[in-house]
C-alpha cells in the first residue's frame, strides 16, 4: 500500500506532495477512523500555506461528521496538552517541523495526547487510499469552535517548577510557534527574557529552523552581549529545544541530553532513548543508579517505550525530549524551564555542567545500497560487523548498532534515500575514524553484490 506518514507525521513540498486536496482526505479518513462523531482540536505553526491545510482538514472533519476545536497558532506539544485538556478525540497538528518554509505537515495525536503509532497511521492510510472516508449527512455535519490552551498549558509548568533565583535568559524561536509561549513561560516563572526571532513569521526570517550549531551563532553572541545566564532554542513547531551556555557556545545535544537524563534519573528510574544517542547518556544516567533502555529512532517509538517501561524521562539526541509527568509529546518550552530547573537545583552554570560530561567524536559517512537490496545486506551484517569491530554486543532494535568498550558503530538503512547511513563515535577522533573505518570495510563487502 502507497504511504502518507514518514517517522514524524506527513511532511513534504506546500502544492507538489502536500496538497489541500490531501489534507482534506486526511482530515476525511481521521473522521472515520474516529467513528464520525465527536471533537478534535486542531494547531499549526505559522507557515504561509498553514491557514490554508488548517481549513482542509477541518473541512474533512466537518464533512465526516466530527467537530473541531482551534487552537490557532501553539507549538505541537500544545496540541497534546490540549486533547486531554479538553478532552478531545484526537488532536491535529498542521507543521513541518523543522523543514524550510515551503514545506508543511500534519502530525496526528490520540486521546491520550501521545503521538499517532505506526499502526493507527496505517489505518489513517488504508482509509484514504482505498477511499473509504465516509461522510454524513447534512444534520450531522460537524461544527467549528476555537479555544486559547495557552495560559492553562503555561500555568500547568509553572506551578511544577520552582526556580531558587532570577535567571536571565535569551530566547530565540526561530519565528517558529512557541514564538508567543516560551517567553512569557519564563517571565512567569520569573526570568528576564531577552527574546531573538519572536515574532511569528511563515518565510522564517531569522534563522534555519533546526536548532543547530550552525543556525543558533547569533543567539550565541546575544546571550554574551546582555550577560545571560542561558539561550534557548526551539525548532519551527518547539517540540525541541536546544541550548547556549552562559559563553555563548552552544551545547552539544547529547550532552544537554545527557545532563537532563542524569537529572530526571537523579533517584534512579529508567530513561529511554534512541539507537542514534551517545553513550554518555548511559555514562550520566548510571552514575545516578538509573538505567537507559534503547529505542528506535522517532519520537513515537521513545513514547511508547517511555509509556511501557513507565520510564522517568525519554529523549531523542535532536532536543525531543519528553517528561512523562506532565505529558507524553516531546515538549520544547516544558524542555526549557527544565533546564532552568537543571541549573537552580544543581546551582551550577550550564557551561561548568556541560564540561563535567566528557566529550565525545563523532563522524558518519553514507553507503550506496539500493532500496530492495537494504533488507538482505542488514541481515547478513550482524555478525560480520560483531567480529570486525571485536562488538561486545550488537542492538538490532533500528539498523544494528555495535557497542565496544571505548565506543560505538550504528549502521542503519536510510527510510527514503537508496543509502545506508553509518556512524561512529569515539573517545577520541582517531578511535571514532579507525572504528568508521572497519565498519565501512564490513559494510561494503555486504553491499557488493
Ligand atoms: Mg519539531
Amino acid at each position: 500500500m502507497e504511504k502518507l506518514f514518514g517517522t514524524s507525521g506527513i511532511r513534504g513540498l506546500v502544492g507538489k506532495e502536500i496538497t489541500p486536496e490531501l489534507a482534506m482526505g486526511v482530515g476525511l479518513a481521521l473522521a472515520t477512523q474516529l467513528g464520525n462523531s465527536g471533537c478534535l482540536v486542531i494547531g499549526k505553526d505559522p507557515r504561509t500555506s498553514g491557514d490554508m491545510f488548517e481549513s482542509s482538514v477541518i473541512s474533512g472533519l466537518l464533512s465526516g461528521g466530527c467537530s473541531v476545536t482551534r487552537l490557532g497558532v501553539v507549538p505541537t506539544p500544545t496540541v497534546a496538552f490540549a486533547v486531554q485538556h479538553l478532552k478531545a478525540k484526537a488532536g491535529v497538528m498542521v507543521t513541518a517541523s523543522h523543514n524550510p518554509a515551503e514545506y508543511n505537515g500534519i502530525k496526528l495525536w490520540d486521546s491520550n495526547g501521545m503521538a499517532y503509532t505506526p499502526k493507527l497511521e496505517r489505518q489513517i492510510e488504508s482509509i484514504y487510499f482505498k477511499n473509504k472516508g465516509k461522510r454524513v449527512g447534512w444534520s450531522s455535519i460537524g461544527k467549528i469552535g476555537s479555544a486559547d490552551v495557552v495560559p492553562a498549558y503555561i500555568n500547568k509548568i509553572v506551578s511544577s517548577i520552582k526556580l531558587s533565583k532570577e535567571f536571565k535568559v535569551v530566547v530565540d524561536c526561530g519565528n517558529g510557534a512557541a514564538s508567543a509561549v516560551t517567553p512569557v513561560l519564563l517571565r512567569k516563572m520569573g526570568c528576564k527574557v531577552t527574546t531573538l526571532n519572536c515574532h511569528p513569521d511563515g518565510h522564517f526570517p531569522g534563522r534555519g529552523l533546526e536548532p543547530t550549531e550552525e543556525n543558533l551563532t547569533e543567539l550565541g553572541k546575544v546571550v554574551k552581549s546582555v550577560g545571560a545566564d542561558l539561550g534557548v532554542a526551539h525548532d519551527g513547531d518547539a517540540d525541541r529545544v536546544a541550548a547556549v551556555d552562559e559563553r555563548g557556545r552552544f551545547v552539544q545535544l547529547d550532552k544537554m541530553l545527557a545532563l537532563i537524563s542524569a537529572f530526571q534519573a537523579k533517584k534512579g528510574g529508567i530513561v529511554a532513548t534512541t539507537v542514534d544517542a551517545s553513550s554518555v547518556v548511559e555514562e550520566a544516567v548510571e552514575k545516578k543508579g538509573g538505567k537507559v533502555i534503547r529505542t528506535k529512532v522517532g519520537d513515537v517509538y521513545v513514547a511508547e517505550a517511555v509509556k511501557k517501561r513507565r520510564a522517568v524521562f525519554g529523549g531523542e539526541p535532536c532536543g525531543a525530549w519528553i517528561f512523562p509527568d506532565f505529558h507524553m509529546a516531546p515538549d520544547g518550552p516544558l524542555a526549557a524551564a527544565k533546564v532552568l530547573e537543571l541549573l537552580s537545583y544543581m546551582d551550577m552554570g550550564l557551561a561548568e555542567l556541560a564540561d563535567s560530561i566528557p566529550e565525545r567524536y563523532t563522524v558518519r559517512e553514507k553507503v550506496k545500497c539500493k532500496n530492495e537490496k537494504k533488507a538482505a545486506v542488514m541481515k547478513k551484517l550482524g555478525p560480520k560487523l560483531k567480529s570486525a569491530l571485536k562488538a561486545t554486543k550488537v542492538l538490532s532494535i533500528d539498523g544494528l548498532r555495535a557497542e565496544l568498550k571505548d565506543g560505538w558503530v550504528l549502521v542503519r538503512p536510510s527510510g527514503t534515500e537508496p543509502y545506508v547511513r553509518v556512524t561512529a563515535e569515539g573517545k577520541t577522533q582517531k578511535k571514532a575514524e579507525e572504528l568508521l573505518g572497519k565498519a565501512l570495510k564490513a559494510v561494503g563487502v555486504s553491499v557488493r553484490p
